[in-house]
């Protein structure tokens, strides 16, 4: 299985923005940064502006005081940086030609209090192989079960369709989809549970159709095989710092603490109102968390001009808050422990990653002081204050890793937020897209409408390229290329046999 190509430019035009070209995007995280990077090497004259003192958004880092006065850098959160992201990592080799700063996690097992381990790295890339050696392989799944398993369930997983399966699927939750499949608790709770949450959301707000279209990117068309690699060092190192760089190297005008309020069309321009200030442009990229755009649409004068953004956003729904929790220990966790492990059945833990096992500024801390850095995530949190999250996070992991229960925590950062999309049940269709239909202005984000299949980061990355690509498509200059994952799956188009569905 090889990666496609799905979008090529025309060498027929120009690879430069004619002179006196120039846009303004709203927003600093992997969507914005994105859009700005391929504008502003083709010669457009950016304006970046980012509400935060820092660029990254929910990939952002910020430095953090440690007892005794150092200072450490500290993340929003442990980041998975899949093979497969194409998009993510063609702008991130813009800061690191040859990816150095990217370190292989070799096994990511998901672990759970009542069943032993599954592994899920190192499993072909190719579907149907890698379904049968995860069936073969795996500790949940029975070989009873796999035969008794709704074959019309199974099915859809491997029939991947954009059309057909949004059609057959959006209306139904994932909790019901996997009551369907017929699976054992154990088999669930191991192989789709960890899955899903890693989403921000619960199986009964998740729509089945965006389980099946993540399970297709992440595992059954993923050329790359479910392999993903950490940054070797805090991201603000590693990402940020090299591509604001890039940027100003590039004549983009980048500005942090600068919160956009609202905007309002001007003749054929936009006015993006900051603050005090307000900056005139001819085209406008407003790449925020759906939160954040639904606050800046509501507060705009739009209805006039774009009412389907304005209803779009009026249906944008926000997931339940993640929370993070990071804490240094006073002494190492023990020594079989995985770098990064998902976590299953806990009722808040979702994941732990042992910062001190991967990230060079916490190995050398761990180094000094014999101590260790954990992280726990709670990806969809039920708990509604972040101190309360962070005790039941702690309690959670020293059930699962003993050795934690008796460590002194000598230092934590806690947070709960919500800032991520929620994709229930009925939503597609209604959340924004790319282009919108106010002219000059388009979206970008990770909950955006795509035209093409990615997640998580590299969806973020994919619509600030394809919000930049618009803008180049306007000013007559040939797109940036994208490829992606195969965008249909194995049985996608090939007629049932049998009892066939009614509904
Ligand atoms: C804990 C955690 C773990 C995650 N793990 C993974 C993972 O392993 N793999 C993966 O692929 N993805 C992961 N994600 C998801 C990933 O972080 C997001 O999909 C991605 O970072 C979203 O980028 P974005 O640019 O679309 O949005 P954001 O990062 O939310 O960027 C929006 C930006 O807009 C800014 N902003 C908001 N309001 C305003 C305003 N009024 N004016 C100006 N600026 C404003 C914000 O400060 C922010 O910088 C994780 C997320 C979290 C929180």
């Amino acid at each position: 299985m090889r990666p496609r190509r799905l979008v090529t430019p025309d060498p027929l035009l120009a690879h430069h923005a004619p002179p006196g070209s120039e846009a303004v995007v709203v927003g600093g995280g992997i969507a914005g940064v994105s859009a700005a990077v391929v504008l502003a090497e083709r010669g457009v004259a950016v304006t970046l502006l980012e509400g935060a003192r820092y660029l990254g958004g929910r990939l952002g880092a910020w430095p953090e005081r440690l007892p005794g006065g150092d200072e450490q850098m500290v993340e929003h959160g442990f980041h998975a940086f899949f093979r497969h992201y194409y998009t993510w990592r063609a702008i991130l080799r813009r800061a690191d030609p040859e990816l150095a700063f990217l370190t292989p996690v070799k096994s990511y097992p998901v672990i759970s209090a009542s069943w032993p381990a599954e592994d899920l790295s190192g499993l072909p890339a190719a579907p149907p192989l890698n379904l049968l050696a995860l069936a073969l392989r795996s500790k949940s799944l029975t070989r009873r079960e796999l035969a008794a398993a709704n074959a019309d369930t199974g099915r859809a997983l491997l029939a991947y369709d954009r059309a057909a399966t949004y059609a057959e699927f959006d209306d139904m939750d994932a909790a019901t989809f996997l009551d369907q499949f017929g699976m054992t608790e154990r088999s669930r709770s191991m192989l789709f549970e960890a899955f899903a949450r890693s989403f921000f959301c619960n199986q009964a707000e998740l729509s089945a159709a965006e389980l099946v279209a993540m399970f297709h990117y992440y595992f059954l068309g993923n050329p790359e095989g479910i392999g993903f690699d950490v940054p070797a060092t805090d991201y603000a190192t590693a990402v940020w710092n090299p591509l604001r760089r890039h940027l100003e190297r590039h004549g983009a005008d980048v500005r942090t603490g600068v919160r956009v309020s609202s905007v309002e069309p001007d003749g054929q321009s936009w006015r993006v109102h900051a603050g005090g200030e307000a900056l005139t442009t001819r085209h406008l990229v407003v790449a925020l968390d759906p939160g954040a755009l639904r606050t800046v649409v509501a507060a705009s004068a739009l209805s006039g001009v774009a009412p389907q953004l304005v209803r779009q956003c009026e249906n944008l729904r926000v997931a339940p808050p993640f929370a993070v929790s990071r804490i240094w220990f006073d002494r190492d966790v023990a020594a079989a422990r995985a770098p990064f492990s998902a976590v299953s059945g806990q009722p808040n833990l979702d994941s732990i990653a042992v910062y001190s096992r991967f990230e060079e500024p916490s190995v050398r801390w761990a180094g000094v002081t014999g101590g260790s850095i954990v992280e726990l995530h709670s990806y969809s949190c039920r708990l509604d204050d972040a101190t309360e999250a962070a005790r039941a996070l702690r309690h959670e992991l020293a059930t699962l890793w003993p050795e934690t229960a008796d460590a002194t925590v000598l230092h934590t950062y806690d947070q709960l937020e919500a800032t991520a999309p929620a994709f229930p049940p009925g939503s597609a269709g209604t959340r924004p897209g790319i282009r919108t239909d106010a002219r000059g202005l388009r979206v970008a984000g990770d909950f955006v409408e795509m035209p093409y299949l990615s997640g998580l980061m590299e969806r973020s990355a994919m619509s600030g390229v394809l919000a930049a690509n618009d803008v180049l498509a306007e000013l007559g200059v040939t797109a940036e290329p994208i490829l992606g994952v195969p965008q249909r799956g194995l049985l996608a188009g090939v007629p049932r046999f049998g009892k066939a569905k009614s509904g």
